[in-house]
């Protein structure tokens, strides 16, 4: 199949072409589009069920107007004044794709009844040139959205993005979501970065310039929407003032991508045009005047002195009447029903004079016209109607000037939107201490020296930094045990997110990195349970196995957080087990692992590639001290037991727990050896006195009936549980 994305209000447009329907839902999903046409023969009911839960308007279109891919071609063609549509990437093989962006053109013109001449781009994006994030690593990234809040703080987003343009906050989304896989492009946005950061002064000469640009793409869609407003011009001249000023504080740099963005056509036309024609400060509305300039026409001059010496006029008569009647609180007025008029008291009632047109009687007064202030009236509203109309039809040809501009606006746009990103990555590199990483070829090995998480060191407490080496030589399949909260999962996260800030252009938060580009990082993050999807939180777990196993290359990173652990041990440890296995015999993926399950640091041996790491703690002064490093090796398996004593569990349970325990490490591999678990035990080894509950359970129970919640701290509890619901699930 194949689809086309458009959003009018900043420019996007592109097409894409899927091979399997998980393809479209994948990107349904990161673009969440408002509404979605739908044409040809019939759509997964996986994905019309993703578009009911989430209320997205469907259109359906009548599939014979749209099947006939010459017309299709014609529409795009004459829209973007080509011949061919080679240059889009579209070729003869692309029916598809083209008949779904000349639909989503047509629909969108016919809809916002406007040219829509500001759509100037188009492409049909392979997901060969792209770092390939879908959907739910983005999430279990937190790249854009925090899983526990869904909100936008504690992002990557957030940690990285100070741009200063709406443009540039767009395009920073963009990198982030679709970076690159060519080192030659990175290479060219470091670069860039590299220049910025070196400079500090010229850095914020740059971003205080930026600040004052605002969205002068936007203000072309406005334009050619017809809705731009008088003062939205005023802002598009702004923007155009700073732009050279911003362009010339890049001359003389190396960075080739800095050159390209300062050789973009900065419209000293316009901006002059605009300059001339727009008055200092301009009103939202161009309905009461105020928007063109004294000196652009002498017509519109003469009215407009004209309708000002006529208000003087009127001030003169209204202190002649007062002379002539002697009524001195005597007023002329105005309103929109009789026009202007004369108002006198109604104690002064006996000095009217004759002539005067009694026209309204009111509580207090009377009002009167006379022929004289009609035709003054008559002079001013005139010469105000042709002001007004002067006024709007040089707006009006002005705003289609901009409107001629567009492309070219749009493309400085997005010049100035890649020079917002690349100062933001400088900025930020220079703030949180990033470092520039040297990117090789895909498949080359991934080695980070004192790698640090972006978000979680950015929380306030000391971050411990890490290194990581995933290399086919050395290993690129990495078992990390340790116990909870001991900072597997910050680990996990860390790594992919230094390879994804690499690759879309950021330096990144490492003392140093070297990074082999990978087509895709696919993430697997337990407990992720996603009640409103309806399915088991298993089954969402093998779902998305299933997703990395088919997909994953030997260019890909892969992230496994706690697999197995939402079903039964035996069952989780097997799939966990075989998993690896595949990774390391049939995919090649780099490979970080993190698991509860002990048994699985015994792959090492097994398998050339696999490595075990452990996360180090230290037991000190009857405290647990977690030193968040990552040291070869694995984690000591007694030492949930140990936590349990260190909360203060009774002595009781922590002793027969070091039995339980002693037995299931002889039979560790047993499948049927569930009732062995409790040999030695006083009342339960005896089959007859056996209780409804298995033997770990009862465990539990007599721990809880020994607990003295009284003095118990929130803390200790919290490990209690912990250490419970760990032995039930062992
Ligand atoms: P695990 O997955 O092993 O249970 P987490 O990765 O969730 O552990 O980490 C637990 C907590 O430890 C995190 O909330 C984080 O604040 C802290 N943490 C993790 N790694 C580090 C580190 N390298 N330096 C400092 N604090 C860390
Ligand atoms: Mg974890």
């Amino acid at each position: 199949g194949a689809g086309a994305f458009l959003d009018i209000s900043t420019g996007t447009f592109f097409a894409r072409r899927w091979e399997r329907y998980e393809e479209a839902l994948q990107d349904l999903r990161v673009l969440l589009p408002k509404e979605i046409l739908v044409f040809g023969d019939g759509v997964p009911e996986q994905i019309e069920s993703w578009v009911e839960r989430h209320e997205i308007c469907r259109t359906p279109v009548v599939p014979e107007t749209w099947f006939d891919p010459a017309k299709a071609r014609a529409v795009l063609e004459r829209h973007f004044g080509t011949t061919t549509l080679k240059g889009f990437g579209l070729g003869p093989g692309d029916r598809l794709p083209v008949v779904a962006a000349a639909l989503a053109l047509s629909y969108a013109r016919e809809t916002q009844r406007s040219d829509l001449s500001h759509l100037h781009g188009f492409s049909l994006r392979q997901s060969g040139d792209r770092l390939v994030l879908d959907a739910t690593t983005l999430a279990n990234l937190e790249v854009f959205r925090a899983l526990r809040s869904g909100s936008h703080g504690g992002t990557l987003l957030s940690v990285v993005d100070r741009t200063l343009t709406p443009p540039g906050g767009r395009l920073l989304r963009e990198w982030l979501q679709r970076p690159l896989r060519t080192v030659k492009e990175i290479d060219a946005r470091h670069d860039g970065v590299a220049e910025l950061l070196a400079d500090e002064s010229r850095r914020r000469r740059i971003r205080e310039r930026l600040a004052s640009i605002g969205d002068p793409a936007r203000l072309v869609s406005r334009a050619v929407l017809g809705s731009l407003a008088p003062r939205e011009a005023a802002a598009l001249r702004g923007a155009l003032q700073v732009i050279p000023e911003l362009f010339a504080e890049l001359v003389g740099g190396r960075s080739e991508v800095l050159a390209q963005i300062a050789g973009v056509d900065p419209l000293t036309e316009l901006a002059a045009e605009l300059e001339r024609v727009l008055t200092e400060a301009p009103p939202a509305s161009v309905q009461h005047g105020g928007v063109i300039a004294a000196g652009v026409d002498a017509e519109l001059d003469r009215v407009r002195s004209l309708a000002r010496d006529s208000k003087k006029h009127l001030a003169a008569m209204e202190a002649a009447e007062r002379e002539a009647t002697g009524i001195g609180s005597l007023k002329i007025r105005y309103n929109k029903v009789f026009g202007y008029f004369l108002e006198v008291t109604k104690a002064n009632q006996d000095s009217v004079p004759e002539h005067y047109i009694r026209k309204q009687t009111l509580v207090n007064a009377e009002r009167y016209i006379t022929p004289e202030l009609k035709e003054l009236e008559e002079q001013i509203l005139s010469a105000e109607e042709c002001q007004l109309a002067l006024e709007a039809q040089f707006f009006e040809s002005l705003r289609k000037q901009i409107v001629a501009d567009g492309d070219r606006l749009v493309t400085l746009t997005r010049a100035v939107a890649a020079l917002d990103v690349l100062a933001n990555l400088a900025e930020i590199a220079a703030r949180n201490d990033y470092r520039r990483p040297v990117v090789c070829a895909a498949g080359e090995a991934i080695e980070i020296e004192g790698g640090r998480h972006p978000v979680v060191e950015r929380m306030g407490e000391e971050f411990v930094p890490n290194d990581t080496r995933l290399d086919a030589d050395t290993g690129d399949i990495i078992v990390l045990t340790g116990p909870n909260m001991g900072g597997k999962s910050t680990y996990l996260r860390q790594v992919s997110l230094i390879v994804l800030l690499a690759q879309a252009g950021s330096f990144v938060p490492a003392r140093a990195a070297r990074i082999g580009v990978v087509d895709r990082i696919f993430t697997r993050v337990g407990a992720s349970d996603d009640l409103s999807r309806g399915e088991s939180t298993f089954m969402v777990e093998m779902i998305e196995t299933a997703n990395i196993l088919h997909h994953a290359s030997a260019e890909s990173l892969v992230i496994l957080d706690e697999l197995g652990r939402g079903t039964a041990t035996f069952d989780g440890l097997s799939l966990a087990w075989a998993t690896v296995e595949y990774l390391h015999e049939k995919v090649g993926a780099k490979t970080l692992f993190a698991t509860h399950y002990h048994e699985l640091t015994e792959l090492a041996s097994l398998l050339p590639r696999v490595v075990n790491r452990t996360m180090a703690v230290k037991e000190w002064e009857n405290r647990i001290v977690f030193l968040r490093r990552v040291v070869p090796g694995s984690a000591d398996k007694s030492y949930g037991i140990h936590v349990a004593r260190l909360a203060g569990l009774p002595m009781e349970v922590i002793e027969r727990a070091a039995v339980i325990l002693g037995n299931l490490e002889s039979q560790n591999h047993d499948v049927t050896g569930t009732p062995k678990i409790a040999r030695g035990g006083p009342s339960v080894g005896d089959s007859k006195q056996m209780t409804l509950f298995a033997p770990n359970e009862e465990v539990v129970i007599s721990v809880l009936r020994e607990l003295d919640l009284e003095r118990l701290t929130p803390l200790a509890a919290l490990n209690v549980l912990q250490t419970l619901k760990s032995r039930l699930t062992e």
